[in-house]
């Protein structure tokens, strides 16, 4: 899911003048490679047993942003490597800076789709948040993401390329956690998502640790299921919205049926595995979820269950049917849940002065 909050366009964006996309290149990205598809370089004319590993050090722990970086390559394995492979990056679009520190990053990719990732720096970590898909099919009632329906899945390397780029950009601020909440819905491109989330934890790759990653998700059952097979035990968090059904059909008409029992049920079955609790998100709007109703209903849905519940106070988005709750209203939500036993945290809006979230700086770059 996108952060949903804040509301306008960035008055400091840097915007350099849009390029209209090139012809497409047709060589493979090494971004894209799976970490072992690298063992086939060794086939390169001129390569060595340790070239691969060479080049996927270039690529993920040295950010080479092409091959004649790769210096410890000989000229003709480079040339050679070069003509059959390219180190891609997507191309910066422009950049949103906050007055609380976090930065809007939109880049545009190789066919001059844009995507938002936003870094978010706080005392004690640095968060990024990750887009996954070039809009989303979720179309919440919410999140400017999702009124622009979806255009394509991102591949593995144009999900890990924000990384890289936001490491550029703020060499200064290291990352420390990555949360895939940014526009698109991961299980709508798991395959991408979770090759992407291999290279991010494996030591030859970017070495991550898996407790730094948190996959958010609307929470289809049978996607919470594959989520649950995953080995790496990285975070889930469910995109609940309301503790009703019926309501997050409405809220989320891209969702198809609702079914939050079987979806919890599913993701306890990651918990049984990784001991990680849950994370369930709540986007608070007034009156469809800021009363004590709805808090009743959570309280009923999640007495017992492993989970972490975080409001979300919503803000306003140009031209979305919501309005944003009293602040007095999300602290008594918060109580109320507390009292009953659920560990729960209200999140604080950030970068809402140049409006970093809910798809919001991609919909006003198009
Ligand atoms: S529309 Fe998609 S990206 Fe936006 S909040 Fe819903 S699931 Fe997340």
């Amino acid at each position: 899911m996108s952060r949903p909050e804040s509301p306008k366009s960035g008055a400091d964006a840097t915007r350099p003048a849009p390029s209209p996309p090139s012809a497409p290149d047709p060589r493979p990205a090494l971004t894209d490679l799976p970490l072992d598809d690298f063992d086939v370089l060794a086939e390169l004319p001129g390569a060595r047993k340790f070239t691969p590993k060479q080049i996927r050090a270039w690529v993920w722990q040295r950010g080479a942003r092409n091959v004649d970086a790769m210096t410890d390559l000989s000229k003709p394995l480079r040339a050679a490597l070069n003509e059959r492979y390219r180190v891609r990056r997507s191309a910066l679009s422009s950049t949103h800076p906050s007055n609380d520190g976090t930065l809007g990053v939109l880049s545009r990719l190789d066919d001059g789709e844009v995507i938002e990732s936003v870094s978010i720096p706080e005392e004690r970590r640095h968060t990024l948040c990750l887009s996954s898909q070039v809009g989303c099919a979720v179309r919440c009632s919410f999140c400017a993401s999702g009124q622009q329906g979806v255009t394509r899945n991102l591949s593995a390397g144009e999900i890990l390329e924000q990384i890289l780029l936001v490491r550029e950009l703020r060499p200064e601020l290291p990352l420390s956690n990555y949360v895939f909440m940014g526009s698109g819905e991961p299980t709508h491109n798991l395959a991408n998502v979770l090759a992407a989330i291999r290279v991010m934890n494996a030591d030859e790759g970017l070495g991550i640790g898996a407790r730094r990653i948190t996959v958010s998700t609307v929470g289809n059952p049978a996607a919470l299921t594959k989520l649950a097979e995953e080995p790496i035990p990285f975070h889930v968090a469910l995109s609940l919205h309301s503790p009703e059904d019926a309501q997050r059909e409405q809220l989320m008409p891209g969702l198809g049926r609702s079914d939050l029992r079987a979806s919890l049920a599913a993701a306890r079955e990651r918990f049984e595995r990784n001991h990680r609790r849950l994370t369930i998100e709540v986007a608070v709007m007034a009156g469809v979820n800021d009363d004590t109703r709805t808090g009743h209903a959570l309280i009923e849905l999640l007495r017992g269950y492993p989970a972490i519940v975080n409001l979300i106070p919503w803000n306003p988005v140009d031209g979305l049917p919501h309005r944003a709750p009293e602040a007095a209203k999300v602290d008594a939500l918060a109580d109320q849940l507390g009292a009953a036993g659920l560990t729960t945290t209200v999140r604080r809006p950030r970068g809402q002065d140049v409006g970093v979230a809910c798809g919001q700086l991609r919909r006003h770059a198009h």
